[in-house]
């Protein structure tokens, strides 16, 4: 069965002999206090800056999953409110989380084929953060480098905290344009879930300290403080963080990963443009998604595709929120194979051509 899921998705095959590979080592039961585990932390953080292009001077942390970041954001940076911005299901819940955190949190919805709109916005002075999603999984939109930039040049005295959950290993990005940037791992990563990543900027642990926010097990303060050691505030994820340092040691950089996925998603957006049953979710191709496409279509017909697919040992991703029934979506990670794409093109010219 291929699979197109953006999440959990395709996990690299790999991953299978590294399964191995950790049990024969005896990594799996080695204390999170060890050296052994400091050995592998450190050396991870090292790869990550390495293959992402994260900056030196930026920091690094383990966590369990993007959800847990939205938290550890709105516990440990702000003391009155987040401003959120958003056009889908993910952008949307970040906001909800953060609003039962801190009830003050505002944001704004905006159209599913607009451009994050930089140069409307008008933000009180006590907003101390805002939150983008880079990558809006719900609905294949993305925000682009420049329009980050333009929010970044316009707000400089607030905090940007970007979701990059369905992008981070396969987009180049720039990270010293944000503060807060976080993703878990069974998207672009090609691993099973359970592993969060945040990286946030000098001025994120400076604002954070603060703060001063130690109320939960996973302040970022705590954070920082355990990772000056290389090492976690709970026993982590031993078993990911290997996969994870194994997945790296093997993978092209970014910017290569990069160029091969925006070529196969301008590919895809081609190749699906003249179909009629079913038409391409987003319309403007400048805010389309790199690494995921949604189709849509009538509840009918999707819910035909998709158990069509099947029978063709193809899982396509479910839509999501909105999108949930009358959508479709295709991930397109860096895991992904030319011949997957090649065998999902076929079934689709040859059922609905
Ligand atoms: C998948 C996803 C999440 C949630 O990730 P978890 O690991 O389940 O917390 C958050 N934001 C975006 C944009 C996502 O795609």
């Amino acid at each position: 069965m291929l699979t197109f899921y953006p999440g959990p998705a395709k996990v690299y095959p790999e991953v299978r002999d590294y399964l191995t590979m950790a049990y024969d080592e005896g990594i799996l039961s080695i204390p999170h206090r060890s050296d052994r585990f400091v050995q592998l932390s450190k050396s991870l953080v090292t790869l990550l800056r390495k293959q992402l292009n994260i900056p030196q001077d930026y920091y690094i942390y383990f966590v369990s999953s993007a959800t847990e970041c939205w938290e550890i954001i709105a516990q440990s940076l702000t003391l009155q409110k987040s401003y959120h911005l958003y056009n889908g299901a993910f952008g949307e819940k970040w906001m909800e989380y953060a609003k039962k955190i801190k009830p003050k949190v505002e944001g704004q919805k905006f159209d599913i084929n607009e451009e994050l709109p930089v140069s409307s916005l008008d933000l009180s002075d006590d907003t101390e953060l805002i939150c983008i999603t880079q990558n809006e999984t719900s609905n294949g939109t993305q925000i682009k480098e420049t329009t980050i930039l333009n929010l970044f040049n316009r707000y400089r005295d607030k905090l940007i905290a970007v979701d990059a959950t369905s992008s981070m290993a396969g987009v180049a990005l720039k990270y010293i344009k944000a503060d807060i940037w976080f993703a878990s791992v069974q998207k672009c990563f090609g691993l099973p879930a359970g592993l969060g990543i945040m990286v946030c900027s000098p001025r994120t642990i400076f604002r954070a300290k603060e703060i001063k926010e130690k109320g939960h097990y996973n302040s970022l303060v705590t954070l920082y403080e355990r990772m000056l050691n290389y090492q976690t505030t709970n026993t982590p994820n031993v078993l990911n963080l290997y996969l994870l340092h194994k997945v790296l040691e093997n993978r092209a950089a970014i910017k290569i990963i990069d160029q091969t996925l925006v070529k196969r998603a301008q590919d895809l957006y081609n190749f699906f443009e003249p179909f009629t049953n079913f038409t391409l979710l987003i319309t403007n191709p400048d805010v389309r998604s790199g690494t995921v496409v949604a189709l849509t279509a009538s509840e009918k017909v999707i819910d035909e595709i998709k158990r069509n697919a099947l029978r063709n040992n193809i899982m396509l991703g479910n839509g999501y929120g909105t999108w949930a029934k009358t959508s479709f979506r295709i991930a397109n990670f860096p895991q992904h194979t030319e011949d997957e794409f090649d065998i999902l093109k076929s079934f689709f010219l040859s059922f609905y051509s």
